[in-house]
């Protein structure tokens, strides 16, 4: 992977992060993240918590269940980021808000059974998950 700094942000630009680290990349068909974003299914980032800060701006925060915290910008309503309570070491970034995302490949699917029927999962080296 390059050296260059990983950045993103929303829509509008009030929300800037920045990304030193990205340990997985992965799709996400669960019917949260697919009524969240308005998207058939979502791509994260696994982030390690210490390997990622908002350079510019503070997102507004939804309590989406008992287990996720997901933040997003007040102003232009982007899905940023993603906290899972069972994995409190992590934070998960969409990869759609990345200024680069083209740089990134998922390599998982999960939630696979709540996928919409058109949704085609490719077959994926290490794929053994949910
Ligand atoms: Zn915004
Ligand atoms: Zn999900």
């Amino acid at each position: 992977m390059s050296t260059e700094p990983i950045t993103g942000g929303c829509f509008c630009g009030a929300l800037r992060y920045r990304i030193d680290q990205v340990e997985q990349v992965a799709n996400c068909h669960c019917s949260m993240c697919r009524r969240t974003s308005g998207a058939p299914f979502v791509s994260w980032l696994v982030v390690p918590r210490g390997g990622f800060a908002y350079t510019q701006g503070t997102p507004r925060h939804l309590k989406s269940s008992a287990q996720g915290d997901r933040y997003f910008c007040a102003s232009c309503g982007t899905p940023v980021a993603c906290i899972v309570a069972g994995q409190p070491a992590h934070i998960d970034i969409t990869l759609g808000s990345l200024d680069h995302p083209e740089a990134f490949t998922p390599a998982v699917d999960v939630h696979k059974r709540s996928r919409l029927p058109w949704v085609e999962i490719k077959a994926k080296p290490q794929g053994n998950e949910p």
